[in-house]
């Protein structure tokens, strides 16, 4: 049986096999979103950079319509035709793979892409909070770590390497869900009990790309939006805190960037969980038009965009995924249409339900594979 639903999984990376679920996609874009690039020289894991080639290939060939974060936005808000089974590129933090592996593909196919950055961080003012903890569960020489962190003493074991990414991967999780201070905190803790030293700048795979790299980019038809100054998760933090990381990075963004995009992205970015009505309010005040969540609940839509004054700030995006088949499904409307129909994807009441009218919500939900950050 499993045979079969692996042939049928690879049925549907073949191009012409998804084009039927073009009509579930009607009215429907696919924000997608990226964070780090593989490159092998500097010891940066990540998206396969020929993963991404073969995505931009795939979305060629097949005639999608590739737009800016911005141009869709438009098309939700009614302000341009909409864009049925648009597809947009948002890449999240501003890491330095960002600029010199990804930026590259984009130019190479002339596809539009945001960047989303942590000011401090180009600022050369930190690194990145999880990188902090990766840098210490990698490089320690400690066989066992014990560490309060809100309220709660966790002690590690550490083995082999995969197994040392796996528990960082559980320190940075449990750091998401205290406050902001005890999580700074904690991580300062985690690398004294490690015994590791954590340089004021970030190790050479941990580095930034520049603002000079930013304004490059941007001449090549890359766009640039705020994603705080130091990457807190906003409900974790206090009100001056919450304001302020809003405010600032959206400042220092507009003084170093030559067009920069009134869209903000939240860090972690749960709907629910990791913003709510206090930081909508501070981006209207300062005329952003919107916000983009990693909230994996499906595509963008004019329905769900002009549903209430809230929603322009809280629209979905879906991660590039791991592999060519999952990419696949999110933008050929194959998840869609299993959205629509449960486990099951049965070709002919997938194109039914979405036939004439508007397709029905969707209720069943994929798992999330974001990395979260
Ligand atoms: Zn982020």
């Amino acid at each position: 049986m499993s045979t079969v639903v692996d042939w049928l999984k690879d049925l549907l990376t073949v191009p012409w096999a998804t084009r039927p679920f073009a009509r579930v996609m009607r009215g429907r874009a696919t924000l997608l979103v990226l964070h780090r690039l593989a490159d092998p020289a500097r010891g940066v894991p990540g998206v396969d950079p020929r993963d991404l080639r073969r995505a931009l290939e795939f979305l060629r060939s097949e005639r999608y319509p590739v737009v800016s974060l911005e141009r869709v936005f438009r098309g939700l808000a009614g302000e341009a035709p909409p864009l049925d089974r648009a597809v947009a590129f948002t890449l999240d933090d501003g890491t330095l793979d960002q600029a010199t592996v990804a930026a590259p593909l984009f130019a190479e196919f002339d596809c539009p892409a945001t960047i989303f950055v942590m000011t401090g961080y180009l600022d050369g003012k930190l690194w990145c909070w999880w990188h902090r903890v990766e840098h210490v569960f990698q490089t320690t020489r400690r066989r066992e770590i014990s560490v309060w962190l809100g309220g709660v003493l966790l002690v590690y074991r550490l083995d082999d390497r995969r197994g040392r990414a796996r528990l960082a991967r559980d320190f940075m999780e449990r750091c998401k869900h205290v406050p902001e201070s005890e999580k700074l905190r904690a991580i300062e803790r985690l690398a004294a009990a490690a015994e590791v030293e954590l340089p004021e700048r970030p190790p050479a795979r941990y580095a930034p790309m520049s603002w000079d790299d930013v304004r490059a980019w941007e001449a090549r038809g890359i766009t640039f939006g705020a994603h705080t100054v130091t990457h807190p998760v906003l409900s974790r933090t206090d009100d001056a805190q919450s304001a302020r990381e809003i405010t600032e990075s959206w400042a220092r963004l507009r003084a170093e960037a030559r067009c920069p995009v009134p869209i903000f992205c939240y860090p972690n970015g749960h709907v629910g969980a990791d913003f709510g009505p206090r930081e909508t309010a501070t981006l209207r005040a300062l005329g952003f038009r919107g916000a983009v969540t990693n909230s994996p609940s499906g595509h963008a839509s004019a329905a769900d965009f002009q549903s209430s004054p809230d929603a322009p700030f809280a629209v979905p995006r879906i991660d590039f995924g791991q592999d060519h088949r999952s990419f696949i499904r999110s933008v050929s409307g194959v998840w869609r249409a299993r959205q629509l129909l449960g486990e099951r994807v049965d070709v002919s009441r997938a194109l039914a339900a979405a036939a004439p009218g508007e397709p029905r919500r969707a209720s069943a939900r994929p798992s999330s594979r974001l990395d979260g950050v």
